[in-house]
């Protein structure tokens, strides 16, 4: 694969407007680049390699442990978002794959898996793990390659908690009764699992996982444009020797999403995506007699006290909000400081994020790396020019981004009113919205004015202040003094428009069992 660009480091900062086309902005040499930097030295390309792993030409889909070709024949592209190359094709399933994989999982789940004592299932899972161990510098490369994330990330962070996932439900899978004491958990049955593009394999640890420690079947659909990793865990139940039919993947677009979820034979229903689309899936499962979680958008606050430690909250922003492209559900979207250091966080924000690295995702100091999509570049565009238009202020780095595939440099807009779009859309991308507050209570009133609740930070000194905003905070997770940290023990979910029910801990070992 051709490396789009080295990372830039940035020249001094001022405002600029969003970038109307990647073309106008050509690739700086790199001489020039350091030049920019004074008497800064900047990294010198350090590219993860990734020319030993092969990446077959067409995936299949996989239906009862095997991999089969789509009754439609179709087939559609999935590219790199950094190159716009294409990377492979992927089968897109219609109404009869999805069903051959429902009944392949039913099978599977009344013959082998509902019957299996769970220390034998801990042993498939466990397995599981230790094999995406072994492969995960592989499986990284292939995460960074087909959705445009870091390879710092989808190697540091994705994996890492991919297996941390499996190993934990897999001590979990023989103890079920201690999980829940009193009751007799038993499982739901065949689980219908659909998840977005952007922390692909990450989200299949968090639905598949559970599931099958609790004895359940699945039919997992990955998004269109990230299916790849999902491919390639198939060909790691095959090697675990997991039984045929426990876990089947059917790709494709929102189609084979509905298929699955207007299946009859599905006992539970997993989603992770959009409001907009969890809405419809609530309204197509209202009246049946399947179990839904849906896990959707968010627009999170971080609150910065005049007490925080600035310098160290500056950095929990910054991850908070450019971590992953801005690609996370939990973003810290929306800084609220308060307004006697408002000056202060400014300046500083404004110096760091010209220090932020743009470009290979491959490249081992990169920070941001590609917008997963172009539909999803042109979204941010629409939504950041919306804020410019109704008055905001955009400052971003002054970088010059890559010529081929999607990018978009981080930015950040202040003098956002409550009335601005960006004030609460979720824009799903590097673009952090400041506002201020005077009050506690003005912040956290403002915080929750918003239809979505999914998480929030609070930066202070004091306990106590943590203690009083984390119990008025309307919002399943909420950091203090940290932001972005994750761990299969810790439930994560939503309150309001950002969804119902937890994954994550006992609480997503819960929504895969009946507990009479
Ligand atoms: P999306 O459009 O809702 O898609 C999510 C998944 O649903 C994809 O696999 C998608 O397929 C599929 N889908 C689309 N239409 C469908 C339908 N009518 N029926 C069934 N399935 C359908 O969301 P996205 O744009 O990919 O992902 C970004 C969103 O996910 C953001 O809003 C983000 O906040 C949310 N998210 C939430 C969490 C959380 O834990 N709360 C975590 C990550 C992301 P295709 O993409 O292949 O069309
Ligand atoms: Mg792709």
């Amino acid at each position: 694969m051709k490396a789009a660009t080295s990372p830039v480091r940035r020249k001094s900062s001022s405002r600029a407007v969003v970038p109307a086309k990647h073309a106008a902005h050509p690739v700086v040499p790199l001489k020039e680049r350091r030049l920019n930097f004074g008497n800064k030295w900047d990294f010198a390309p350090a590219p993860e390699d990734s020319k030993n792993y092969v990446i077959a030409p067409q995936h299949e889909l996989f239906i009862n442990g095997k991999f089969v070709a789509p009754t439609s024949g179709k087939y559609f592209e999935s590219i790199n978002p950094a190159t716009e190359q294409t990377l492979t094709t992927i089968a897109a399933a219609n109404a009869d794959d999805v069903d051959s994989a429902v009944k392949a999982a039913r099978k599977a789940y009344d013959k082998v898996w509902s019957k299996m004592p769970g220390r034998e299932r801990g042993k498939y899972l466990y397995r599981i793990a230790r094999i995406i161990q072994e492969k995960s510098r592989e499986l990284a490369v292939l995460e960074t390659m087909d959705g445009g994330k870091t390879i710092k990330e989808s190697r540091d962070v994705d994996l890492p908690l991919v297996a941390a996932h499996f190993f934990y439900y897999a001590g979990w899978a023989d103890k079920l009764k201690y999980a829940f004491p009193g009751k007799t958990p038993q499982p739901l049955g065949v689980a219908g699992q659909i998840i977005p593009w952007n922390f692909p394999l990450l989200m299949a640890a968090w639905k598949i996982a559970p599931a099958l420690a609790c004895g359940n079947t699945v039919v997992l659909k990955p998004a269109e444009t990230t299916s790849l990793t999902a491919m390639r865990l198939a060909q790691i139940f095959q090697e675990a020797e997991l039984p045929e039919g426990v876990v089947n993947i059917v790709t494709g677009a929102g189609e084979t999403g509905a298929a699955l979820v207007n299946h009859p034979d599905i006992n539970k229903l997993a989603f992770t995506g959009s409001t907009e689309v969890g809405k419809r899936i609530a309204q197509a499962v209202a009246g049946t007699k399947k179990k839904l979680t849906l896990e959707l958008g968010g627009k999170a606050a971080n609150i910065l006290f005049e007490d925080a430690p600035i310098d160290q909250a500056i950095e929990g922003v910054i991850n908070g909000i450019y971590f992953n492209q801005g690609h996370v559900c939990c973003a810290g979207s929306r800084l609220f400081v308060q307004e006697g250091i408002y000056s202060k966080v400014i300046k500083k924000l404004r110096d760091r994020i010209q220090t932020l690295r743009v470009g290979n995702p491959l490249d081992k100091n990169t920070d941001i790396g590609a917008i997963n999509s172009r539909p999803q570049l042109e979204k941010i565009r629409e939504l950041v020019q919306s804020g410019v238009d109704e008055g905001a202020e955009l400052t971003q780095t002054q970088c010059t981004l890559p010529a081929k595939g999607y990018w978009f440099a981080p930015s950040f807009l202040t003098g956002v009113t409550h009335a601005h779009r960006v004030a609460s859309e979720e824009i799903f991308g590097p673009v952090l919205s400041v506002m201020t507050f005077r009050t506690p209570e003005e912040a956290f009133e403002r915080a929750n004015n918003i239809p979505y609740g999914l998480s929030a930070g609070v930066w202070t000194d004091k306990g106590s202040k943590i203690f009083k905003m984390v119990n008025k905070l309307r919002a399943g997770v909420v950091w203090a003094n940290t932001y972005n940290k994750f761990d299969p023990t810790s439930p994560f979910g939503g309150y309001k428009e950002s969804g119902f029910g937890r994954e994550g801990g006992l609480q997503g070992l819960a929504a895969y069992c009946r507990l009479d």
